[in-house]
């Protein structure tokens, strides 16, 4: 008896519900592409089983290793990035922590931004130092700061462009070489770039100079939902892809397809979102300059801000001219009280309070400078720092928005 008549005939058994003849035809093509979920993974024999390799992306041994939903992700994540190996991880600091355990050991020092993301450093002064891995934090505009700090045991510079909160935008180009020159290796934390506001293996675009690694927190624009929590890790070299991909292996580390699935939904729009929330970015920056409560503008494409020229400069090798991210802060005077800025954030109605950033509804968040840096920053004004995170709102609704505050909390 064949299968399908045995599954047809007969006594019904639940085996059936299992084990079941029909196949449907295979040539089936949406906009959107399949969502394949496994644990386990199937093998035509034994044989099959004891020679499949899972590293070189061939083929399918387990849910950990890849399934053709995640090897989609990560091929088209190179092709956004400009990299060519790609591994995702469950969230964007598990794609710092990732890189710092694959490549660092004991004896090894590891050097940060001083305006790093804050759970970065706290990495490196938590389980790293507990590891016997030390760290210093470096001035990130200041490129002999950074010099003066490398030492034989530096195994790993982490870089970020612009700095978390304060938006300063280093000069990258000379970092990059620096660690070539050391021949210490370079990871980027380019969440804020997200591969279009430039080419972090290509920063002049002729070839010339990249970074290592680069670490992207998919939360943010890549889902674009404020919904998903991802990260990944993209390289151009195949011997550091396969020394990460062991430690991400034995660390167990996977991604569910669910969420692979909306982050492949949202990157078809990734482009005009970015582009759109680069723009009400940049002209709310216009407005807050306009204010008085307003001492300084801090976002990248801000002619004035800290930064601005390198920035520019890498700008310029993209195919999206002016692409800044919808991330910025404004420095607000030192003479209000900690308590107005607080109340102007509360009052704000369109902007939601939260962390993160990237998706639909716009974010307010209050940051305290001091407590997050090793002394006030020289270019940074003395004052209230607050980011703003551009959602997809009509930007003159959320000017209004801001305004209704302003007048309300900010006054001198
Ligand atoms: C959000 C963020 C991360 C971490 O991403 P999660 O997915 O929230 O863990 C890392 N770096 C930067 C710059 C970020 O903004």
């Amino acid at each position: 008896m064949d299968t399908k008549s045995a599954a047809n005939s007969g006594v019904p058994s639940v085996t059936h519900l299992i084990h079941h003849p029909y196949q449907a035809p295979g040539d089936f093509e949406a906009p959107q592409p399949g969502v394949f979920k496994a644990s386990t993974v199937y093998f035509p024999s034994v044989a099959a089983m004891r020679q499949r390799e899972w590293k070189d992306k061939t083929a399918y041994t387990y849910g950990l290793h890849g399934t053709p939903t995640s090897y989609l992700l990560e091929e088209r994540l190179c092709a956004l990035e400009g990299g060519e190996q790609c591994l995702l991880v469950p969230s964007g600091l598990a794609a710092l922590s990732t890189v710092a355990l694959a490549t660092l050991k004991v004896g090894d020092e590891v050097l940060l931004p001083d305006n790093a993301y804050g759970p970065n450093k706290a990495l490196a002064e938590g389980e790293l130092k507990a590891f016997g891995i030390t760290h210093q934090f470096y001035d990130p505009m200041q490129v002999e700061d950074l010099a003066l700090r490398i030492t034989a045991r530096t195994r790993l510079v982490w870089l970020e462009a612009p700095g978390s909160v304060s938006m300063e935008f280093p000069d990258l180009l000379a970092m990059v070489r620096l660690c070539r020159e050391h021949k210490v290796l370079c990871a980027l934390d380019n969440t804020w770039g997200a591969g279009l506001s430039f080419q972090p293996f290509d920063l002049m675009g002729d070839g010339a100079l990249g970074v290592d690694i680069s670490a992207h927190a998919l939360t943010k624009y890549p889902s674009g939902g404020g919904d998903v929590l991802m990260g990944s890790i993209m390289t151009r070299d195949a011997a550091l892809h396969l020394k990460i991909k062991l430690c991400h292996m034995r660390l167990g580390l996977g991604v569910g397809a669910n969420d692979v699935e909306a982050v492949l939904r949202s990157l078809p729009s990734l482009g005009i979102r970015y582009q759109a929330q680069s723009q009400a970015g940049m002209t709310l920056a216009h407005w807050w300059s306009a204010q008085s409560p307003c001492v300084q503008v801090l976002h990248p494409a801000w002619p004035d801000a800290p930064g601005h020229a390198h920035w520019k400069a890498l700008n310029r090798a993209t195919g999206h001219p002016g692409s800044a991210a919808g991330l910025f802060s404004v420095m607000l005077d030192p003479r209000l009280s900690s308590e107005q800025v607080d109340a102007f954030c509360d009052e704000l109605r369109y902007f939601k309070i939260g962390y993160s950033w990237g998706g639909p509804v716009s974010l307010v968040v209050p940051y305290n400078i001091q407590s997050m840096r090793n002394g006030w920053p020289s270019h940074l004004k003395p004052g209230y720092l607050v980011r703003f995170s551009m959602g997809l709102e009509d930007p003159q609704d959320l000017i209004a928005d801001l305004a209704q505050s302003l007048h309300k909390h900010l006054t001198l």
